[in-house]
């Protein structure tokens, strides 16, 4: 069932994914969280994307995180007359934020100040690297570069300047734009493209306090320079993204394996949600079937500790988006059969309240074999807590608010159920330990462990952790829906 991956997938929507039914089909393959990349579409179509998964969300009774990612200062070629044109390594082209449409040798860019940010012998890569260019003259608007690697180049495909400082605001206007509908549409994570400093988070956290506090924050790591600010950025964000497409460019590529594991190492260390994105199945955009490469990238991010695993292209306009989320999920399943890599991790440490009470459960749970831990929470926090521990334990969150259902899909192993308010913790207890033994995720006589705010009625903070013996608790069977959800069946639907 899907219910027992630990590791979570998200999925970029587009074309491929966008309408009901193939919305449906995602979250039947196994998607955790959905991106809505706000470099591409229309509010509209975004609306439309959020509307569905809401309400499909309630008739699979599968909770999905809704990440928006805004487009952030990314720079960018501008339209070209034919769709593409064609770069000849040794040949001249002519860049400008003075031409309007690009043809033959002349192309377009949006970003202004191109000219007075390059000087001679700078490289300029297109298209994630691709395409490679060295600035040899500068006359007035124009830059003039020589094909140093040369290709089909695209409308609107990326720009990089690999260490050259950008004089650009994090939050262009259309962040700013695009951000507000977000948060009126209360998604459950905002991601953040090109940070470069803690300040790039602090501005944003003002933004969102002041709309829908509810919203977290995902950091995209993508730039050399958010690299020297790692730690102040990781420690003020909710969440981490390893954004290997830009970061490969920024970092020069044989940096990147162990730039990724220093992200996500960081990530894990200081208790946030990592995300490892781009090209995991990049081949799947056209065949049915990954590389071998491909398949050790996934299990290897899945070792390295990520707490998801992002398809871009894939699921957005690839041939096969629900294969490559059946894939992901396969692979990871079976990377996590072998546990001793990274279960049960650094129970030491310090931390307040919180990371005491989510390591005790966690401890206990291993010492007693205890098969779940579960967190009544309000928030999430403790749950996520939890979840850094990376217990061997089922983990599972209950708690009555759809949002907090929603945000947890995104960090490992979190199980979530919707439950009914309670008035004791017993009271709590009997109604998941009823939907545990239902669903098949545990037996009677099993161990498990309860983190809690006691008292429950003064709605007081995780203070506590508790044991109970399956057997003790769960005997009124009838208290709860008979509908199964998504993630417990133990069938998966056909695509
Ligand atoms: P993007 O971010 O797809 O928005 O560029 C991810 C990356 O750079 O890897
Ligand atoms: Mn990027």
């Amino acid at each position: 069932m899907l219910a027992n991956r630990r590791v979570k997938i998200v999925a970029t929507i587009g074309p491929a994914t966008s309408s009901y039914e193939n919305l449906e089909n995602a979250i039947r393959s196994g998607m955790n969280v959905a991106r809505l990349n706000f470099s591409h579409g229309t509010h509209q179509d975004h609306l439309e994307v959020i509307r569905n998964i809401r309400s499909l969300s309630q008739k699979l009774l599968a909770p999905v995180t809704i990440l928006q990612d805004l487009q952030g200062p990314k720079i960018r070629v501008g339209n070209l007359k034919e769709g593409s044109v064609y770069l000849k390594e040794g040949a001249e082209v002519i860049l400008s934020p003075s031409i309007q449409l690009g043809e033959g040798n002349e192309i377009p860019t949006d970003f202004k100040e191109l000219p007075e940010v390059v000087q001679k012998g700078d490289r300029i890569l297109l298209d994630d690297g691709l395409l490679e260019l060295r600035v040899k003259s500068i006359s007035g608007e124009r830059v003039h570069a020589e094909v140093i690697y040369g290709g089909e180049l695209k409308n609107r495909k990326g720009m990089n300047l690999p260490g050259i400082p950008l004089p650009v605001e994090c939050l262009t206007e259309k962040d700013l734009k695009d951000l507000e509908f977000g948060l009126l549409q209360k998604v459950d994570y905002v991601a953040l493209s090109f940070v470069r400093r803690g300040a790039d988070i602090r501005k944003l956290r003002s933004l969102i306090e002041e709309r829908n506090p509810a919203t977290k924050i995902v950091a995209k790591i993508e730039m050399l320079e958010a690299l020297d600010n790692l730690n102040e950025i990781v420690s003020l964000s909710d969440g981490v993204m390893v954004a290997r497409g830009d970061l490969a460019v920024e970092t020069g590529q044989a940096q990147l394996p162990q730039v990724q594991k220093r992200i996500i190492g960081l990530a894990n260390h200081l208790k946030k949600p990592v995300i490892t994105a781009t090209q995991m199945l990049d081949s799947m955009v056209e065949n049915p079937r990954p590389t071998r490469a491909e398949i050790t990238d996934v299990a290897n991010a899945v070792l390295d500790g990520s707490d998801a695993l992002m398809l871009s292209a894939e699921s957005a306009s690839g041939k096969y988006p629900f294969k490559c989320i059946q894939t992901m999920h396969e692979i990871s399943i079976e990377v996590e059969k072998e546990g001793r890599y990274f279960y049960d991790i650094d129970f030491e440490g310090e931390g307040g309240v919180p990371e005491t009470v989510a390591a005790s459960a966690c401890l206990s749970a291993k010492r007693l074999n205890a098969s779940t831990i579960i967190c009544l929470t309000s928030t999430g926090k403790t749950a996520t807590l939890i979840s850094s521990f990376r217990p061997k334990a089922r983990i599972i969150a209950a708690t009555s608010k759809v949002e907090v259902l929603n945000r947890l899909e995104l960090a490992w192993g979190i199980q979530t159920f919707g439950i009914q308010s309670y008035k004791t913790s017993d009271e709590a207890m009997e109604q998941i330990a009823t939907l545990l033994l239902k669903y098949g995720l545990a037996k009677k006589g099993d161990k498990v462990v309860l983190t809690l705010g006691l008292p429950v009625l003064a709605g007081a903070k995780t203070n506590t952790v508790r044991i109970y013996e399956l057997s003790e608790t769960g005997s009124s069977l009838g208290n709860c829906s008979s509908v199964i959800p998504l993630r417990c069946q133990t069938y998966a639907d056909p695509v």
